[in-house]
């Protein structure tokens, strides 16, 4: 391989025009897509127009004729062709956290329903903090228990005692994409409900909800769907439980009619039950434009199209890296069917310091406590040539030893 191997396989994609969707600042190779998605090219003009003409001119008229109160259902149809779900089935609001306190809970209170003995919620240690955290509340509350094991333990550990199967589909450390059908099917041999959080899978990776036969899922808006720093994050319940529960977050939103001002709850049908209070609409008019910028690959392959091209971009860098750099350790799985749209790398003492000196050359990764250099590819916007190239300052960073510099030691609050 060569750089201009890289240059002749950028000319040869077909997915190439899709960039210039996004406004990149030049000098910068980004890779880190999958912590904050880049900004659209649409965004600005779209937020500016809902800000001066939907909220500036028509003012709270805006909430009927400029379509406001159904934007999380209207963007919930279009997340829901990407993760392989129907129209209907699923909203966009809130936050990831808070979306997985709705869904777990509705999980818990059928489980209770079906079985009295089924207290145990099983997750993967390695599962991202917050869904730990927001398990660890529930299962206090609600008389339950969490359970951690490591991935590969997960299939043994589904025993009579397990009410919810609660995991990550890509790991956002390591990179590690799980089996989502085959666990969901052995949870549900078990008698346990399946929920995933697709923060690392929407939009980069290919989804089938109703084919691997999930319960519950929630995902993130400013990730890979590129919806801006703090975008509401999406909710999705199989149609079969939607109406089996309130959700514990009952807000007038997800009432039946909220504008009845009744003082009784009665939820709405489906998932619109699942919303909470007002829609935050100018983050959801971003989020829209993130959204468009992944669905704008739909003639041209699609998902599968973007995960060829994924595949090959995290298999370039993984083998340019450690083919030059033998001190870093390969983290992210080298089987592609494991692998989600990131590559990491471990290094005992030197990650964070590294990860900073390729930010000053313009290679943004970032760095995952304690050792993990983690590099997020979206193939919305990167160019196998970045790929080369960014594996290229890597490789000058160690052997210059650039890190050894005191200003990238220096650690900051959000690594
Ligand atoms: C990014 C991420 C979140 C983020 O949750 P917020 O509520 O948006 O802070 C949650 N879960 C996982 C697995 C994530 O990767």
């Amino acid at each position: 391989m060569t750089r201009d191997a890289a240059l002749a396989l950028d000319a040869a994609d077909p997915l190439r025009e899709l960039r210039a969707q996004f406004e990149l600042p030049p000098g910068v190779i980004y890779l880190d897509g999958n912590s904050l998605g880049v900004l659209p090219r649409a965004t600005a003009a779209r937020v500016q127009q809902v800000v001066r003409q939907e909220w500036g001119e028509g003012l709270i008229r805006s909430w009927n004729s400029a379509g406001w109160m159904t934007l999380p259902q209207r963007l919930g149809d279009k997340i829901a062709r990407l993760v392989g779900v129907g129209a209907g089935e699923l909203v966009v609001a809130d936050s990831t956290s808070i979306n997985l306190f709705k869904v777990l809970s509705a999980a818990l209170s059928i489980a209770q329903e079906a079985s009295g003995t089924r207290r145990v919620i099983l997750s993967e240690r390695s599962n991202f903090p917050t869904d730990l955290y927001i398990a660890e509340a529930l299962a206090r509350e609600r008389g339950f228990e969490l359970v951690l094991a490591d991935a590969d333990e997960l299939p043994a550990r589904l025993d009579h005692r397990v009410a919810v199967l609660m995991l990550t589909h890509v790991n956002y450390r390591s990179g590690r994409m799980h089996d989502m059908a085959a666990l969901t099917h052995a949870a549900h041999q078990a008698g346990a409900l399946a929920l995933w959080d697709l923060a690392h899978s929407a939009g980069a990776v290919p989804l089938d909800l109703h084919a691997a036969r999930a319960d519950f899922a929630i995902g993130c808006g400013y990730k890979y769907l590129n919806g801006g720093p703090g975008a509401p994050a999406f909710v999705w319940v199989h149609p079969e439980h939607a109406e089996r529960f309130w959700q514990p977050l009952a807000g007038w939103m997800g009432h039946a009619s909220p504008f009845e001002f009744t003082p009784g709850y009665r939820p709405a049908a489906g998932i619109s039950r699942y919303l909470c209070g007002t829609p935050a609409v100018l983050s959801l008019a971003a989020l829209e434009c993130g959204v468009d910028t992944v669905l704008a690959a739909e003639p041209l392959g699609g998902m599968a199209a973007l995960r060829a091209k994924s595949l090959a971009l995290t298999r370039l860098f993984a083998a340019r890296v450690q083919a030059t750099c033998p001190e870093l350790v390969l983290v992210s799985p080298e089987d592609d069917a494991r692998r989600g749209s990131q590559v990491c790398f471990s290094h005992p003492e030197l990650g964070y310091a590294v990860v900073q000196a390729l930010i000053a050359r313009g290679v943004i990764g970032d760095f995952r406590s304690p050792d993990i250099l983690r590099f997020g590819f979206t193939p919305l916007y990167l160019r196998f040539v970045d790929a080369w190239d960014a594996a290229e300052h890597l490789r000058e960073v160690m052997q210059r030893e650039e890190w050894r510099r005191p200003e990238f030691n220096q650690r900051q609050a959000v690594t």
